[in-house]
């Protein structure tokens, strides 16, 4: 089993691509052929930390991640998916995890745990006691994404900053087609994700 856990460190997708993740566009029957591919894929273990789902401490299935390459000028071309248990998927999903903590829809031990659970992963990776993410910040040092660029071939990770480009450069590549932002402006997604 070959295992991958520098995709820990998948950014999260930027603020104006919310809502256009390829399940979304391509549909029902595009996402259950990936699902079963990214399994069949990954011998039915997770890609990161290769436990299997029957072992894992919160759901008994494998969830299917979508990758992407995200470039520093607004880019963010989609590559493959990938199986990951819960703890790995919600790692990399970090913001939406602190949304939801917010909420109160997940709680606050399960998020630091899921956290504790990625960076023990990617401290045996960088063989050093690290902490990618911490309480309430996932921002992931370029460092670490540096290393993960160049153990990979197939996904690029640039660094970037939320003023590094404006709101309407983000788009999504998915299959060579261009998709723009669904919210017009950083207000327009606020009022749509937290009622504001
Ligand atoms: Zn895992
Ligand atoms: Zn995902």
């Amino acid at each position: 089993m070959r295992l991958f856990p520098w995709l820990l460190l998948h950014p999260n997708i930027p603020k104006p691509l919310h809502g256009l993740a390829p399940r979304v566009i391509l549909g029902d029957s595009w996402w259950r052929e990936q699902k079963e591919k990214a399994r069949r894929k990954s011998d039915n273990y997770c890609q990161a930390c290769g436990i299997s789902p029957r072992q894992a401490k919160y759901h008994q299935w494998l969830e299917t991640h979508e990758c992407y390459s995200i470039y520093a000028n607004g880019k963010v071309e989609f590559k493959t998916c990938v199986a990951l248990c819960h703890s790995c998927h919600n790692f990399i999903h970090d913001g939406r995890m602190q949304m939801m903590v917010k909420s109160g829809e997940f709680s606050e031990e399960k998020y630091f745990d899921i956290l504790d659970h990625g960076n023990k992963i990617l401290s045996d990776w960088w063989g050093q006691n690290i902490k990618v993410k911490d309480k309430f910040n996932g921002v992931v040092h370029p460092k670490f994404i540096n290393k993960a660029n160049s153990k990979n071939s197939l996904l690029k990770w640039e660094y970037w900053e939320d003023d590094d480009c404006d709101w309407d450069d983000y788009h999504l590549i998915l299959y060579g087609q261009r998709y723009e932002s669904k919210f017009e402006d950083y207000r327009h997604w606020l009022e749509h994700y937290e009622g504001l």
